[in-house]
C-alpha cells in the first residue's frame, strides 16, 4: 500500500491498522484505500431459523447452503473488496448481510460475486447470482428483466475532478471535456445527452475511469455522488467531487422476475433492519464515513 509519509497518512495507517476490513490498492485507484468500515461499530444481524418461504431461488440457496450475492468490488465504502483478504466491505454489503440473516444464512454462508454494472441484469437472469446488492438502479428498462425490492438509499449522478480543477462544476460544464463513465450504468445514459457536449469514454470499472482521471487521461468521472464521494474521501489530496446531484437514482436489490414471495420477504427484511436500527448503524459505519449525509431510509416501492 502506497501512502504518502504525512501525519494525515500515519493517522490513516493507524486507523487501517484497527481495522480488518481495510481495502488493498488493488480494485481502486491511486492512493486510496478502498473506505475504512468502522468494524467494532457494525450492527450483527441475527439470522432466522427454519425460513420458510415459497419461493425457488431461496430453496436452491437453503439446498446448497450458501446465498449468492452480486456485489460491487470497487466502491469504497458502498461495495469494496480488500485483494489481500478477499473480504467485501461496506453499506451495500451490510444491506446484504443484513437481509441474508433474515433469510436463514449467516455471513459465512454468503458468497458475493464481484458483478460489474453492465453484467447485473444478465447474472440475475441467468440465476449467476441469487440477489445484487450494489448502487444498483430501479427504472422502468430493468424492471423488464428483473425485480427488485426498494429502494433502500436515493444517490444522484455527480462529477469527480482533479482537486486543481476549475472549470467543471456541473454536467452543463463538461462540453468539450473528457468524462469517463460505466459500461450499462444510467449515469453514463444521462452523460451520454448531445445537451452535455461531453467527450465521452466507456469502460467497465469504476476504478479504471479513476485511474484515468488521476493520470490525466480524462478530466472527470461521472456516477453516483455516494461512491465518487468514496472515491474523494480515500485520496482528498488529489480528488474532489462538484456538481449537484443531476439524476436520481433508487437504489434497490435486484432478483429474478417473478419470485414475488422472495421479493416480499426481501423487502420485508429491509423494513424490519430500518425500523430495528441497523440501518443506520451500518450506515454510519459504513459510507456515512465517506462524507455522503445520513438519510432517512425511502418508503418502498410497492410491487
Ligand atoms: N446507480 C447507477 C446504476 O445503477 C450507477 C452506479 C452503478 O453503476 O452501479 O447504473
Amino acid at each position: 500500500m502506497k501512502l504518502q509519509k504525512t501525519a494525515a497518512s500515519a493517522a490513516v495507517i493507524l486507523a487501517l491498522a484497527a481495522t480488518a476490513a481495510c481495502g488493498g490498492k488493488e480494485g481502486s485507484a491511486g492512493d486510496e484505500q478502498g473506505g475504512k468500515t468502522d468494524e467494532k461499530a457494525l450492527p450483527t444481524y441475527k439470522v432466522a431459523k427454519d425460513v420458510k418461504v415459497d419461493s425457488s431461488v431461496l430453496k436452491a440457496a437453503q439446498k446448497r447452503g450458501k446465498i449468492v450475492i452480486g456485489a460491487k468490488a470497487d466502491q469504497p465504502y458502498l461495495g469494496f473488496q480488500d485483494q489481500s483478504t478477499k473480504k467485501y466491505s461496506g453499506f451495500d454489503i451490510e444491506i446484504a448481510k443484513m437481509i441474508a440473516a433474515d433469510l436463514g444464512f449467516s455471513e459465512k454462508q454468503i458468497k458475493f460475486e464481484t458483478v460489474d454494472s453492465g453484467a447485473r441484469e444478465q447474472a440475475v437472469r441467468k440465476g449467476d447470482v441469487d440477489l445484487m446488492i450494489g448502487t444498483y438502479t430501479i427504472n422502468p428498462e430493468r424492471k423488464k428483466q428483473v425485480d427488485f425490492a426498494g429502494p433502500y438509499y436515493h444517490a444522484g449522478a455527480a462529477l469527480l475532478v482533479r482537486k486543481d480543477e476549475k472549470k467543471i462544476t456541473g454536467p452543463e460544464t463538461v462540453k468539450g471535456k473528457k468524462v469517463c463513465s460505466i459500461v450499462g450504468s444510467t449515469p453514463l445514459q444521462e452523460i451520454k445527452k448531445p445537451k452535455y457536449g461531453g467527450k465521452v469514454t466507456e469502460l467497465a470499472k469504476y476504478s479504471d475511469c479513476v485511474k484515468q482521471l488521476v493520470d490525466g487521461q480524462v478530466d472527470a468521472v461521472t456516477t453516483d455522488d455516494a461512491i465518487l464521494k468514496g472515491y474523494a474521501a480515500d485520496n482528498p489530496k488529489k480528488l474532489k467531487v462538484v456538481g449537484k446531484p443531476f439524476t436520481d437514482e433508487p437504489y434497490g436489490v435486484g432478483m429474478k422476475k417473478g419470485d414475488n414471495a422472495l421479493q416480499k420477504a426481501v423487502a420485508d427484511a429491509l423494513v424490519a433492519h430500518q425500523e430495528n436500527g441497523d440501518y443506520k448503524k451500518a450506515y454510519d459505519a459504513t459510507l456515512g464515513k465517506s462524507g455522503s449525509k445520513f438519510q432517512e431510509p425511502p418508503a418502498l416501492e410497492e410491487k
